[in-house]
């Protein structure tokens, strides 16, 4: 038996970073889910919808696929958008397009079925607390808005994508931490029952080793079964 492992926390702390060196660890898999609010933000681009029109944006949602591949690719109705839902303008639509309250239920929904079979490490703003509120391992993953500025910084320039630079990453980040903690449906906050890492000053290995350390209890109980 395999358990599911979600992770919390504000924008680039590195929450998919983490997840894809512990599903290498544990043979998991990883479920991005903020890529799923950014296919839905960069098609609704493509396609002039407002971020606020939401009887539009769901009417779109019902005939819109979108593949999280276990290599961790991203498609929208088959097109490989992987680097295209990662632009910066991209990343603030997704943040407007997350405070619909019927956007978050078409996708919430897609969440839970993925994660039905167990053995995922899922990664975003309401697991903890709405998608897997039974997941046997609850992180929040906190570090300071200047590191996860660097971070996502060198992660665009490493990755081809067209960057702003580390104070207006920075700025960015900030104005989207406080739409995502302030918005009426599922706010992004830390579940009772989730421990908290603060990663400023860690390192990926001792991130992925303290988290494994926290799930290792649970794996052992399952092994056992
Ligand atoms: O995690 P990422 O930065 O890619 O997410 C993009 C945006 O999608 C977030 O700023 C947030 O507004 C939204 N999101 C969400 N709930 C999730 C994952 C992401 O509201 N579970």
């Amino acid at each position: 038996m395999r358990i599911n492992i979600a992770i919390d926390g504000p924008s680039a702390a590195g929450k998919s970073t983490i997840a894809k060196e512990l599903c290498k660890k544990l043979g998991y898999v990883h479920l991005d889910t903020g890529a799923m609010y950014r296919c839905t933000a960069l098609k609704a681009l493509r396609k002039g919808l407002a971020m606020d029109d939401e009887a539009g944006v769901c009417r779109m949602l019902e005939d819109t696929v979108i593949e999280l591949t276990p290599d961790g690719k991203v498609f929208l109705d088959g097109e490989d958008v992987s680097k295209a839902i990662r632009e910066d303008d991209v990343s603030m639509r997704a943040s407007d397009v997350s405070k619909l309250q019927n956007v978050r239920r078409d996708l919430v929904k897609r969440q839970q079925e993925m994660a039905r079979a167990k053995g995922f490490i899922m990664d975003g703003r309401d697991i903890g607390t709405v998608v897997l509120t039974d997941a046997e391992v609850k992180i929040y993953m906190t570090a300071s808005a200047r590191a996860r500025a660097m971070r996502r910084y060198l992660q665009n320039v490493e990755n081809g994508i067209e960057t702003s630079d580390v104070e207006t990453l920075e700025a960015e980040i900030k104005a989207r931490d406080e739409q995502d903690m302030n918005r009426e449906f599922s706010p992004l906050r830390k579940a009772d029952d989730a421990i908290e890492i603060d990663t400023s000053d860690l390192t990926i290995e001792e991130v992925t080793e303290r988290i494994y350390e926290i799930a290792r209890p649970f794996l052992e109980a399952e092994e056992a079964k």
